[in-house]
């Protein structure tokens, strides 16, 4: 039997709805959540992806900025704009699109943002309340990915999880929250061996690794939840890391490539920026 869809389009769609509600509380107090993106150098992918990020802003009715800067922008004039926007009370989100050009010091400069407007999730206090297991800003992509698989209405406790990636902004964090939800969980990465052994054993399968085609068949669970993180282009072509036409005859659910976690991750991003203009409009 084929497996079920998990539909980025239909989830991703929930969380905005329930976004556009909290924006119009939000706008009625006086307070419209901004979102700040910067933006430097002229990478192809990060256009893209922060153009993107500004139409999910107009969809849901928030402020959205994006701050260009030249590819030989210093360390110090970033972190410049990083205090302003700091500063800035109509910006309640602040995102430092990925990756920086090779000269610039990506953590020196993620540790400036406010924890607060880290709408991304990377800044250490919030990676450390992800260790914790206490309240703190999320990384979208394994946010997102996490209410794909809460959709299935499976009960994740005691599940057998595996995540193979250990990023920091997507296999480390995606771990850490499987585990809050009680699975079991294993993270595979280039040094693993027998990779097989352990894919074959997860209920739950996290594939972020950035190779068209690397999940086969053989390595999945018959019934397994396949979230499918990779984004990758093959002769123009974008597709994610599982072989999706030959796994969806073996797992019990799959996320697609476009359509699936991708945009999951542009929601999250809105609902963390709405969360974060919450948490203001309280304070004051
Ligand atoms: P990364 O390059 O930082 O990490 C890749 C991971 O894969 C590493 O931890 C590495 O150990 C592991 N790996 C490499 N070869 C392996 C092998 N042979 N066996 C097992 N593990 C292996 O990448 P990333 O930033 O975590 O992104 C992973 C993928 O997810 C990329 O395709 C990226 O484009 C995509 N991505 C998608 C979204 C989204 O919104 N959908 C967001 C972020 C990243």
């Amino acid at each position: 039997m084929s497996a079920r869809i998990l539909d980025g389009k239909v989830l991703s769609a929930e969380i905005k709805e329930d976004v556009i509600r909290r924006v119009n509380a939000l706008k009625e107090k006086g307070v419209t959540p901004g979102l700040a993106v910067i933006l430097v150098g002229d990478d192809p992918a990060s256009e893209i992806y922060v153009r993107n990020k500004g139409k999910g802003c107009e969809e849901t009715g928030m402020l959205s900025r994006t701050i260009r800067m030249n590819a030989g922008t210093t360390q110090e004039e970033l972190e410049a704009e990083i205090s302003r926007l700091n500063d800035d009370p109509s910006i309640h989100g602040i995102l430092v699109q990925l990756p920086l050009p090779r000269h610039l010091d990506e953590r020196a400069a993620l540790a400036k943002i406010l924890p607060g407007k880290d709408v991304d999730g990377f800044h250490l206090i919030n990676a450390g309340h992800l260790l914790d297991g206490t309240e703190g800003v999320r990384p979208c992509t394994p946010k997102g990915a996490l209410y794909m698989i809460h959709s299935t209405g499976l009960d994740l406790s005691g599940k057998e999880a595996v995540v193979i990636g250990r990023s920091n902004i997507v296999g480390k964090p995606m771990a850490m929250m499987l585990l809050q939800e009680n699975c079991t969980v294993t993270i595979c990465h280039s040094r693993t061996v027998n990779l097989e052994e352990h894919t074959r054993r997860a209920d739950i399968l996290v594939a972020a690794v950035g190779r068209a085609g690397f999940v086969t068949a053989d390595m999945v669970k018959p019934g397994a939840v396949v979230i499918d993180v990779g984004i990758n282009r093959v002769d123009g072509k974008v597709c994610g890391d599982v072989d999706f036409e030959n796994v969806k005859e073996k797992a019990g659910w799959i996320t697609p490539v476009p359509g699936g976690v991708g945009r999951m991750t542009i929601a999250m991003l809105l609902s963390n920026t709405a969360d974060a203009a919450e948490r203001t409009s309280e304070r004051e």
